[in-house]
Formats: structure tokens, sequence, C-alpha cells
């Protein structure tokens, strides 16, 4: 009997001893996960987004909590992760919600609609503007409790053969670019086409595409468009501010421990802000390598921009019309972006100009 203590009390103070452990994790279940990823492990600023949130669940449950993070078409095909999360193939998942808008539009809400939000902003609707709310309602129909998940930043209107000098030029235009924007670009005439991220390369080359947009220069530098289409084009009005998401099946959500669920809350937190801040800093070295190599750095003129504007708006207004659920997200957003701009117009956007002029 006493020895039986004994070894009791030993066994206490030996798991007391490693105490590296907090008390709380000690009590609580091994939980292992399957994330999947709509990014390949090259896109290191996006995919990395849910290698901090892996690392961050681990540490904060002490090791009790394990997610793995797979890339596109590991486990689950790229652009399916809304599936994969929803049919409980995976636990979780990250990806851009705008790939999912031919299953219903007010997905790119979550992610980024034309003449969006800024990244800023974006981040206020979601957290503090009721965006989350009236995001969470729309995935509860897929099963879903979505998280931000990183933002880009405004991205780049692409890689283009040729100079585009006016609206006439986009007509007969055969480009990479997918969703919202196509919808838009093809009231100019421009043909959209979807081509996966390891296509474009090859397709640009051969002139069997005439333009394509991916992200910005720090991620197109990598796939090497500026051998094939020496033109770069900004900005990329149909991603202002680009939010990716995290996914949670609901039914696995609710059987967490609520200090788990709080982990992934946190992380979630920290992995959205770290990617923006890894965009900042690594983009403009990126495009100073790109414009060294000989780069031609253009814009949009007012002309082609006004006429992107205005189909952009009728575009999403007869959206508004014929979708509910659409509706329902778009008018209080459509009053949020309006009071953002008003105030955005006040302060941020004249010293930034200023401080611009200073090159
Ligand atoms: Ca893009």
């Amino acid at each position: 009997m006493e020895r039986r203590s004994f070894i009791k009390k030993a066994a206490v103070g030996a798991s007391a001893g490693a105490i590296a452990v907090p008390a709380l994790a000690q009590s609580q279940p091994t939980i292992n996960w399957r994330l999947a990823s709509s990014f390949p492990k090259s896109l290191d600023t996006i995919f990395g987004a849910a290698e901090t949130l892996t690392k961050r669940v681990s540490s904060l449950t002490g090791g009790k909590f394990n997610i793995r993070a797979f890339a596109g078409g590991e486990i689950v095909p790229a652009l399916q992760v809304v599936d994969a999360v929803q049919a409980g193939t995976v636990e979780m998942g990250h990806s851009a919600s705008y790939y999912y808008f031919g299953k219903d539009p007010a997905f790119a809400f979550d992610c980024a609609v034309p003449f969006g939000l800024n990244s800023r902003q974006q981040t206020a609707w979601f957290d503090q503007g009721g965006g989350r709310q009236l995001m969470r309602d729309f995935f509860k129909d897929y099963g879903i409790v979505n998280f931000m998940g990183g933002n880009t930043g405004c991205q780049m209107g692409g890689w283009f053969r040729k100079e585009i000098n006016s609206v006439k030029d986009l007509d007969g235009l055969k480009m990479r670019i997918g969703g919202f924007a196509g919808r838009v670009m093809q009231r100019l005439g421009l043909v959209p086409q979807q081509i996966a991220g390891g296509d474009i390369y090859p397709a640009l080359e051969k002139g069997t595409i005439d333009a394509a947009e991916w992200v910005g220069p720090y991620d197109d530098e990598k796939l090497g468009f500026n051998k094939v289409a020496p033109f770069y084009y900004s900005p990329g009005w149909w991603e202002a501010g680009p939010q990716l998401s995290f996914y949670v099946g609901i039914k696995e959500w609710e059987k967490l421990p609520k200090d788990y669920q709080s982990a992934v809350e946190v992380a979630t937190y920290e992995a959205h802000v770290v990617m923006q801040a890894e965009y900042d800093a690594k983009n403009p070295a990126a495009l100073a390598r790109l414009l060294k190599g000989g780069v031609k750095l253009r814009s949009f003129s007012k002309p082609i921009m006004d006429a992107c504007y205005k189909a952009a708006n009728d575009v999403m207004e007869e959206e508004a019309a014929k979708n509910a659920k659409f509706k329902k997200i778009y008018d209080p957003w459509k009053r949020f972006r309006h009071d953002q701009n008003q105030w955005f117009s006040v302060a941020e956007a004249p010293l930034q100009n200023y401080m611009i002029s200073h090159k």
C-alpha cells in the first residue's frame, strides 16, 4: 500500500516537474486535424499563413492540438477547399472565398469584389463593421465557420503582351482573370480565361492568351511573366484588398474545448496580420528587381478605369436584384464602403499623396 501511494506521488511529482506544459493542457484531449490549403508551398506568404496558424495553435495548447497543413492538390484539389470542409473530408481549410464565386457570387464579399475595400477597410468591415456576422450567416449553409486568414493588399493589374491605351484595346483581349472581374471585363469585350497558376506562363508565351493577372511583384516574379509579357499594369481594381479565409467545419468547431477554440481564434488573427506585413515588406524589393530587368510599368488610364467602374457597378446591382443572399450583404457593405472612402479621403489619402510626391 505504502509503495503504491509512493509511486502515485512520484508520478504526480514528475509531471509537475515537466513544467513547460501548462496545467490546463494536461487535462485536455489530444486532437489532430488536417487543413487543406488552396495554395502551393512556393507561395510562401500565402501558404505561410496556414503554417503561422498551425504553429501557434500547437504552442498555445501545449502541443495537444495539432493541425497539419497540406498544400493545394495534396489531399484536396486546390479550388475545392470549401467542398472538402463542408463534406468533412478535412476539419479545416485555407483559401480565397472568391474562388467559389461560381456557387454563389456572395462568396466574394469574404475576399474581394471589384472596386471593393482596401486591406485596412476589409479588416475593419469584417472585424468591426458587421462583416463577420453577415459572412457567418452565409457560410452556415455550407456547414462552415469562417475566419480572417490574411490579405495581400492591393494587387497588380497584370501582365500584358501589348500596351492597353484605350477601352477599345480590351475588346477581344484574351486574359487570364477569374470570377467576378472576368464577368465585369466581359462587358467591355474582354474574353476571360480560367487558367491555373502553373499553366499561365506557357499560355502567355505561346500567345494563347494576351494577358494574365496573378498577385503582385513578390509572387509574380517567381512565375517569370516578365519574360513573355513586358507591360505590367496597375492597379488591380478587382482586388483592392483581397482577404484570405480560414474555414472550420461547424460540427468540428462545436466539439472543440473552449480554450482550443480560443487558440484557433487568436492564431487566425496572427496569421491575418503577418501575411499583410510580409507582402508589404517584400513587394518593393521584388518590384525594383523586375524594373531593373526591363519590365515596363503602366497604369490603366482614367477612361479605362471609369469604364470598368461602371461595368462593375452594373454587374453588382444586377446580381443584387436577383440574388437575395448577395443583396443582404451588398447593401450594408456598400454603405460601409462609402463611409470608409469618405473618411480615408480626409486624412489617409492626402497624407499618402503628399508623401508620395517626395520620391
Ligand atoms: Ca489576382
